[in-house]
């Protein structure tokens, strides 16, 4: 899945947010904030289109069961335990041990099992080993995964050490050299075999000259049985045959109501895959996905990201139902056809400039559902199929999940970040109003220009810049973004209507990259990830060069730092000048100089500027990570059971939610 694309830290405890008269906050517990997103424009499909959706959602959070236990082993058992604990117990409600318990459970919720979503690392309880025990004791047996003659002793000394004990099963994904990562990870995609287990077991079956191979052992179990290894595959009356079921219902009444053939013949494709399990089906299926362009809603469903395996074989399920954002789309689809305007008109090197560029065609689309591993954690942008050989011969398809962006950013506006790290009124006004579509417009110049352009000299190495490349290539696009949206010509196309967006855009760039990025940085430590790297280089960059004359201007007032653009025209030019620079570099495959540039300007991290930030940060008590709580998509029925509307209500509380998808949408069953 493409990465995200936001790129700003900052989020709120507690109050509302709105947005319109919309309010995105929901909640906000430990690490994690949880918002709602707006379905724009839903009302405004046919009937049809309403209906393909609704269908298309059930699907969504038919599979919900499937991700929880593919997570680790134990997960459906406590979330369970967890959801008959919290029907019961009135009389604990309110005690400290009781909102330690409380918390514990939404961040099971929301990290769909025990381990965080994120680092990965199990939840350490803040309650006692002894309250759980009672708390479960006093829990009805009927609320219990219990079967019939099942004492509850049992289910509390198998639940005791999986909860309590730090040693057991400590991560879900254990990536580090030298352990045995399939033994020491806790994911459920093999018990009882070792990493060599598993590397022979597929050797067998990969094929180095297929030219267009399937994903093997992407939708399997694999584990060892009297001595044998072999696969589980998830599929109708197989491995998660009960979920699956399901599934495939909900997907055969969304195919009645698919907006075309090609779209019919791709659902009868994902059909037949989940009846199977055949991984031939499912690269068909995608042929199909892929080239579909067309229609308005869309979809994904299935075993897709292997992030999760630490093989990177196993696909945890997922799936987005969406439909297309058509203002959105038509000003990307605008910048994308002028294309080779903006490379003809480029500060770079003519030898470096394609003849002929294509833009990428984006879509930005409106999410209507999330589920699986979208939900409740929810992705930015999202690029499929990945199959490579698909994507070389069909291609993918690539969009912005729009209404989930605008989420996080009107609700990012309301938080207190803006008011402490922006340099005065004037820019916290001028950003509320324009933030969106500054960022907007950024997006789509890097997404469906900045990376398109562009060409290698003849003799160069494509791979030449090692583990500066992806730096340095999200430098280029950004450059390219931050240059051209300054240009008249985005006026004369209609998409900046005044040129406060643009300073928006760089007032935002420039205070993210030289003061606020490195909340996201442990103290002591360097910037990393590729993305900060490239943002980091290109702010600390044009600062050094403008400063004879003043452009970037950082200064302190009482105590705290900030920063201020006094040159917005020169700024623009020294984005050029960089962006010219970076081309050549990549061009030219120059190791060194793209080297030079990273580590100078992208990686290292002032500790009196670090303390001071995170301090400031700190006191914002704001959550590093965002997730959504669905709508409810509610059919109208006429007299004879046909559905005559669907209606969207929006949800308000997480763990409302969370009960009513475990009591409503949970097919798989659990016991000790
Ligand atoms: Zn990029």
């Amino acid at each position: 899945m493409g990465h995200g694309f936001s790129y700003k830290a900052g989020v709120k405890k507690t109050g509302t947010e709105t947005g319109n008269g919309f309010n995105f906050f929901v909640e906000q517990f430990d690490d994690i904030r949880v918002l709602r997103y707006r379905l724009d424009g839903f009302d405004s499909l046919s009937l049809k289109q309403k209906k393909f959706v609704y269908y298309l959602s059930m699907a969504s959070l038919a599979g919900r069961d499937i991700l929880w236990d593919q997570n680790f082993r134990y997960n459906l058992l406590i979330r369970k335990t967890l959801e008959g604990m919290l029907r019961s117990h009135k009389e604990y409600r309110g005690s400290e041990e009781y909102n330690s318990f409380l918390l514990y459970a939404k961040k099971v919720f929301f990290a769909n099992g025990i381990h965080h979503h994120y680092s990965s690392d199990k939840f350490q309880p803040g309650f006692s080993q002894s309250f759980f025990e009672r708390l479960v004791m006093d829990t009805p047996r009927e609320s219990l995964p219990l079967k019939d003659s099942e004492p509850v002793d049992s289910l509390i000394s198998v639940l005791v050490p999986v909860i309590f004990d730090d040693n057991l099963f400590p991560r879900k994904v254990e990536r580090t050299e030298g352990r045995d990562i399939i033994v020491e990870s806790a994911t459920n995609f093999y018990e009882g075999v070792t990493q060599k287990d598993v590397e022979s077991f597929y050797a067998e079956f990969i094929d180095h000259k297929d030219q267009r191979p399937v994903a093997i052992g992407l939708n399997s179990r694999v584990i060892k049985a009297e001595g044998d290894i072999r696969e589980e595959v998830y599929r109708s009356g197989g491995k998660y045959g009960e979920a699956i079921d399901v599934i495939i219902y909900w997907l055969q009444e969304a195919l009645k109501e698919a907006e075309n053939d090609t779209q019919r013949n791709e659902l009868a494709l994902l059909i037949d895959f989940y009846r199977t399990g055949d991984l031939k089906k499912w690269d068909d299926y995608n042929i199909k996905w892929a080239g579909n362009t067309g229609s308005l809603v869309d979809y994904i469903n299935g075993f897709i990201e292997v992030y999760d395996d630490p093989l990177g074989l196993k696909g945890t399920w997922e799936s987005v139902v969406e439909y297309t954002d058509t203002e959105a789309t038509r000003r990307a689809m605008i910048i994308s056809e002028n294309a080779q305007w903006f490379e003809d008109h480029s500060p770079v090197h003519p030898e470096y400039k394609k003849e002929k560029v294509k833009g990428i065609a984006a879509r930005v689309i409106n999410v209507a559902m999330l589920g699986g591993d979208c939900y409740p954690a929810s992705p930015l942008g999202i690029n499929l199929p990945n199959s490579n050989w698909i994507r070389k011969e069909v291609g993918s398809k690539s969009v912005r999940l729009g209404n989930i962006t605008d989420a996080i950013e009107t609700a990012s506006l309301c938080n207190g970040f803006l008011e402490e790290f922006a340099s005065g009124k004037e820019e916290i006004k001028r950003v509320k109003k324009y933030e969106a579509i500054a960022d907007a417009l950024h997006t789509d110049l890097h997404e469906c220009v900045g990376h398109a352009s562009g060409r290698l000299a003849p003799e160069t190495n494509p791979n030449a810049l090692k583990n500066y490349a992806s730096a340095l290539e999200e430098a280029r696009a950004d450059l390219f973004a931050l240059y051209y949206i300054y240009d008249d010509k985005l006026s004369d196309l209609g998409l900046v209507t005044d040129k406060d967006v643009v300073r928006v855009s760089y007032d935002t760039y420039i205070r993210n990259g030289l003061l606020t990025q490195i909340v996201r940085i442990k103290p002591g430590k360097n910037i990393e990830e590729a993305h900060m790297r490239n943002r980091s280089a290109i702010a600390h960059w044009v600062y050094e060069m403008g400063k004879e004359e003043n452009v970037v201007e950082k200064y302190t007032a009482s105590g705290r730092t900030f920063v201020r653009i006094n040159n917005y025209g020169k700024l623009r030019e020294l984005f050029g000048l960089m962006l010219r620079e970076v081309q050549r570099i990549k061009s030219e495959g120059d190791y060194d100089a793209g080297k030079e540039l990273i580590e100078n300007y992208g990686v290292k991290v002032d500790p009196v500027l670090h303390r001071e930030i995170l301090e400031r940060y700190a006191k914002l008590k704001l959550a590093p990570y965002t997730g959504f709580i669905n709508p409810w998509l509610k059919p109208e029925f006429d007299r004879s059971g046909e559905i005559t509307d669907v209606k969207v209500i929006y949800a308000d509380d997480f763990l409302d939610q969370m009960m009513y998808y475990g009591e409503h949408y949970s097919y798989l069953s659990a016991g000790i």
